[in-house]
């Protein structure tokens, strides 16, 4: 009966989970109350790239201290410092949105960031996505078990992305607030992703979940699908775009105003 109460519960809290665009916290809060009363753990699982951190300022700062540390690019210094504040997902394109063509150039910056992108001393310049950071500690607040599932590399970003959540204000280092990492960077996203879903399901019931890759939101969507799931309309992987689930919600951020 419970079950079959919050299943009900749950389609009404999708069908109101993103009025306007951003999430129904209300709804959200209601379904985590529920599932602790069922004695269940409520889940809620993120992503941490562009689903709760944008990582644009990261690229800025490599792309800034590469024409400082390299005089061969150091011309460009204005080109980098009149990108916009969000950058595309790739470097490349980066470069491209700065005017930067030619190709020695282009490899140079490309070699520096490659090299430093995916490590621990710089994912500490990443900045959170509007709303995240309350969202979060609202749900862990009510009782929810946060899961960051993210495909950083644990060898080179440990440290970083634990500091990283600890300074922007993220519940971290806690039983009820979960880092979940790649060991390496190396091997596909959506295989790791889909055995760390089936591992997830014995910490509780995930109520929802928050991904920019479509691949994973539908991954998500597959393993829980009484769950709310969002889809942040950021950036992504341009070769890795497929078709949205139809219950995953799309929001740009998780204000709530
Ligand atoms: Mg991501």
């Amino acid at each position: 009966m419970v079950g079959l109460l919050f299943t009900v519960f749950s389609c009404r809290a999708r069908e109101s989970a993103a009025r306007d665009g951003r999430i129904d916290l209300p709804a959200v809060l209601e379904a985590v109350a529920q599932t602790r009363a069922s004695g269940e753990t409520p889940v809620a699982v993120f992503d941490l790239d562009a689903t709760l951190f944008d990582n644009s300022p990261r690229t800025r700062r490599l792309l800034e201290e590469a024409a400082q540390v390299d005089p061969t690019l150091t011309p460009y210094t204005e080109h980098i410092r009149k990108l916009p504040q969000q950058l595309p997902y790739r470097v490349d394109d980066s470069l491209t949105l700065a005017g930067i063509t030619d190709r020695d150039a282009r490899k140079r910056f490309k070699a520096y960031w490659s090299a430093r992108f995916f490590t621990d001393d710089y994912c500490i310049y990443d900045i959170p996505i509007p709303g995240a950071v309350d969202l979060v500690n609202t749900l862990h607040d009510a009782g929810a078990t946060i899961v960051y599932l993210t495909s950083r590399g644990e060898d080179r970003m440990k440290a970083g992305t634990i500091e990283s959540l600890r300074q922007n204000g993220f519940p971290i280092m806690k039983s009820t607030a979960v880092l979940i990492m790649k060991p390496t960077i190396r091997g596909k996203d959506t295989t790791y992703k889909e055995i760390a879903a089936k591992n997830i399901k014995n910490i509780g019931k995930v109520l929802i979940t928050a991904e920019n890759e479509s691949q994973n939101a539908n991954i998500f969507a597959e393993n829980w699908p009484e769950a709310t799931h969002f889809y942040l309309n950021t950036t992504c992987n341009p070769k890795k775009i497929v078709p949205l689930h139809d219950s995953i919600i799309k929001i740009d951020d998780f204000s709530q105003k």
